[in-house]
C-alpha cells in the first residue's frame, strides 16, 4: 500500500460532512480525528471517530466556530493537517492562516484566494478583469439610496440589493421601483452588518426566472485548473439549495462548455489551490452570470463524485500534501446521472421552519445506486444549535430518466419517525412535470409547491407518527422535549398551533 499523505487529519465541523470525511480518511490509511460540542457527545461524527476531541457547549461561536479550541485540539492529537468541511470556519481566512501558522497544513485554498473571493464585490472585479461574464451591476458598494437608485436605472428595474460579504441566502432584497429603495438599503445595510459585520451592500440585476448552476473545479495552487463538469441546483427554498443533479437537464454541449471553460478562467484568475465551486446563475435565454466562487468542498459534491466517479475528499487531501492535481482534464467525463436530496429537519407545513426532535425510528434506503451520506443514527437528538440539514440521499442511474425512478423508490423506502422533517417535500418534487421534465426555475418551489398536496405522500406509519406528533404538540410538550435541557429556545414563535392545524388537516 502507498504511504498516506498525513499521517493524522482533524476535521473541524460535525454531522454528516464530518463522517463523510472520515470515511474518505480511513480509506486511504490516514487516523481520522473529530471535534465534537458538548450537544454532540453521542453524535454520529464522535462515535465513528478514529479520535474525538471536546471543544466546549453547543452554541457555535463556543465550540466549532472557535478556531483557538481547534487549533488546541489539533496540536493535543499531533494531528498533521486539518479539513474544514463546509460551514463553520470553512471559508474563514483567518482560521486557513492560523492554521498555517500553527504548522499545520489546511486542507483547502490559501487564506489569501479565500479573501479574494471570499467578498462579492472583491470576486466580481476579479471576474470582470478576467472575462467571466458577472451579473449586470456594479463593481462597487454603495453607501446612500441616491446612488442605488442611480445605478438601478441604468441596470433596469427590478435590481436585487446584496451584502457585499453575505452568505446562505441571507443579505438580499429585491427593489422593483426608486421609491422602494430608501427603506431597501437602510434595511440590507443593517442586516449585512448584523449578519456579516459588513455593512458594504451592491446593485445586480435581478434576473427572474434564473437557474442556479455551478461548476466543481479543482486547482493545485500553481495556475493548473481542472473541472469536473456542472451541478444544477435550482430546486431551492429561501434562496437555499434542496435538490441537486448532475448533469444539469436544461443546458445543452456548447453552453456546459463554455460554462466550464468561464469556471477554469474564474479559479485561474486567483492561482486556485484544492477543491473549488463556481456559481453561475442562467437566465431564460441561456445566457449566464458569474455569481460567487465558495473556496471550499460543497454540501452536494456528491453528484459530481457519482457521476464523475471520483472521490473528491481524497482529491483534496491529495492536492494539500503537495501532490499536484489527480487527473488529467480529457480523462474526466459525465457518465450517468445523479441527484442529491437534502433531508432537513424542517417543516414543509409551516414554511421549512426548522423542527427537533429525537430519531425514534430510522430505515435508509439501500440497494444499487443509492448512496446516503449522514450524521443521523437512531436515538439521535436533532440539536438546537446547527443547520438543520441531517443527511443527504443521492441516487444514480445510466439516465435521468432511470435516476428519477430510483431516487422515488428510495425516497418511498426512507423512514425517519419522530420528528417533522422534508422527505415528503421531495417525494412531491419527484412526481412534479416540471422536475421530470427538467424545465425549473430557482422559484419552482415558492411558485408551485403547496403543502396540502403532501398528504398523499405519506405511510400509514408516517400518518400515525405525525398523528403522535401532532398530539404532542397539541399538549404544549411538543419537540422541545427532546433532550435540549433548559437551554431549549422557546419554540412558540414557530407558530405551533397553526402547523398543527395544517399537519391535522391533512391527515
Ligand atoms: P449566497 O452567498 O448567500 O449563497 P448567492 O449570490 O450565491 O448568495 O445567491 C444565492 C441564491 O440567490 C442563488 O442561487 C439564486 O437563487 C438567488 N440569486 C442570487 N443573485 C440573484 C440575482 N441577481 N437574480 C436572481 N436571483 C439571484
Amino acid at each position: 500500500m502507498k504511504k498516506p499523505p498525513f499521517q493524522k487529519v482533524l476535521i473541524a465541523n460535525r454531522g454528516e460532512i464530518s463522517v463523510r470525511i472520515q470515511q474518505t480518511l480511513r480509506e486511504m490509511g490516514i487516523i481520522a480525528c473529530a471535534v465534537y460540542s458538548e450537544p454532540d457527545r453521542t453524535a454520529l461524527h464522535t462515535l465513528q471517530a478514529d479520535e474525538a476531541y471536546p471543544l466546549g457547549p453547543g452554541p457555535s461561536s463556543e465550540s466549532y466556530l472557535r478556531i483557538d479550541k481547534i487549533i488546541e485540539a489539533a496540536r493535543t492529537a499531533k494531528a498533521n493537517a486539518i479539513h474544514p468541511g463546509y460551514g463553520f470556519l470553512s471559508e474563514n481566512a483567518d482560521f486557513a492562516q492560523a492554521v498555517e501558522d500553527a504548522g499545520l497544513v489546511f486542507i483547502g485554498p490559501t487564506a489569501d484566494s479565500m479573501r479574494r473571493m471570499g467578498n462579492k464585490l472583491s470576486a466580481r472585479r476579479i471576474m470582470e478583469a478576467a472575462g467571466v461574464p458577472i451579473v449586470p451591476g456594479l463593481t462597487e458598494a454603495v453607501s446612500d439610496p441616491a446612488a442605488a437608485i442611480e445605478a438601478a436605472e441604468e441596470i433596469g428595474y427590478p435590481v436585487l440589493l446584496k451584502a457585499a460579504s453575505g452568505g446562505g441566502g441571507k443579505g438580499m432584497r429585491v427593489v422593483h421601483s426608486s421609491d422602494e429603495m430608501a427603506s431597501a438599503v437602510e434595511r440590507t445595510q443593517s442586516e449585512a452588518l448584523n449578519a456579516f459585520s459588513d455593512a458594504s451592500i451592491f446593485v445586480e440585476k435581478f434576473i427572474e426566472r434564473p437557474r442556479h448552476l455551478e461548476v466543481q473545479v479543482l486547482g493545485d495552487g500553481k495556475g493548473e485548473v481542472l473541472h469536473l463538469f456542472e451541478r444544477e441546483c435550482s430546486i431551492q427554498r429561501r434562496h437555499q439549495k434542496v435538490i441537486e443533479e448532475s448533469p444539469s437537464p436544461s443546458i445543452d454541449e456548447t453552453i456546459r462548455r463554455k460554462l466550464c471553460e468561464a469556471a477554469v478562467d474564474a479559479a485561474r484568475a486567483v492561482d486556485y489551490r484544492g477543491a473549488g465551486t463556481v456559481e453561475f446563475i442562467a437566465d431564460e435565454d441561456d445566457n449566464f452570470y458569474f455569481l460567487e466562487m465558495n473556496t471550499r468542498l460543497q454540501v452536494e459534491h456528491p453528484v459530481t463524485e457519482e457521476v464523475v466517479g471520483v472521490d473528491l475528499v481524497a482529491a483534496q487531501v491529495r492536492i494539500a500534501a503537495g501532490g499536484g492535481l489527480p487527473w488529467k482534464q480529457e480523462d474526466l467525463h459525465q457518465r450517468g446521472h445523479a441527484i442529491e436530496f437534502r433531508v432537513y429537519a424542517e417543516d414543509p407545513w409551516k414554511n421549512f421552519a426548522p423542527s427537533l426532535g429525537t430519531v425514534h425510528r430510522l430505515r435508509m434506503p439501500v440497494g444499487a445506486g443509492v448512496r446516503n451520506d449522514r450524521g443521523l443514527r437512531e436515538g439521535y437528538q436533532v440539536p438546537v444549535y446547527y443547520d438543520p440539514m441531517l443527511a443527504k440521499l443521492i441516487v444514480k442511474g445510466e439516465t435521468r430518466e432511470m435516476a428519477i425512478a430510483r431516487g422515488r423508490r428510495a425516497l418511498a423506502d426512507y423512514r425517519i419517525l419522530g420528528f417533522i422533517h422534508n422527505l415528503p417535500l421531495h417525494r412531491w418534487v419527484i412526481e412534479q412535470p416540471e422536475f421530470i421534465e427538467g424545465r425549473y426555475s430557482t422559484r419552482f418551489l415558492e411558485e408551485r409547491f403547496d403543502p396540502s398536496e403532501l398528504a398523499s405522500n405519506l405511510s400509514a406509519e408516517e400518518k400515525d407518527a405525525l398523528a403522535a406528533a401532532l398530539a404532542l404538540v397539541e399538549a404544549g410538550v411538543g419537540e422541545t422535549s427532546a433532550g435540549q435541557g433548559d437551554t431549549a429556545p422557546e419554540l412558540s414563535e414557530w407558530g405551533k398551533k397553526g402547523r398543527a392545524e395544517m399537519i391535522g388537516r391533512c391527515l
